[in-house]
């Protein structure tokens, strides 16, 4: 399963990602684009190749795979996409919350809690502390 349609543009360095079979993005410089999401996947230019899928290792997964912000109530149009490395925990916990009532055939929801199990490990090992605001 395809996890993250993304790739980089090594004209202006910029990561784009399309999150939807039906989408399109392009780099601000212009010379890449990238289109579909999880089905498709479509791009042209000059780019670095960054399409993750779920067989890929969770440390590369949790800085590509991302969720978008759709306000406190959830209920806003997404404005901001954030990887899940960057998630904080409070939003890590809404979000499982969120997803297990509206929407538990979610085939992304495991993610959350693989990251919930990595963090725990990260802070075991005293590697991440400043997630916790
Ligand atoms: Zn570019």
């Amino acid at each position: 399963m395809i996890l993250v349609n993304k790739v980089k543009c090594l004209d202006c360095n910029e990561v784009i990602a399309s999150h939807s079979n039906y989408g399109k993005t392009n780099c601000s410089c212009g010379a890449t684009w990238c289109a579909g999401g999880a089905d498709i996947v479509l791009r042209g230019g000059n780019y670095e190749e960054m399409i993750t899928y779920d067989t890929d290792d969770f440390e590369i997964i949790r800085e590509r795979f991302e969720r978008g912000t759709k306000g406190k109530n959830f209920d806003e149009p997404v404005t901001r996409w954030v990887v899940l490395k960057d998630i904080n925990d409070e939003w890590l916990d809404a979000i499982i919350v969120y997803e297990n009532q509206m929407n538990r055939k979610n085939p992304y929801l495991y993610l959350f809690h693989e990251e919930i199990k990595y963090r725990k490990i990260l802070r075991r090992d005293n590697i991440i502390t400043d997630l916790l605001e």
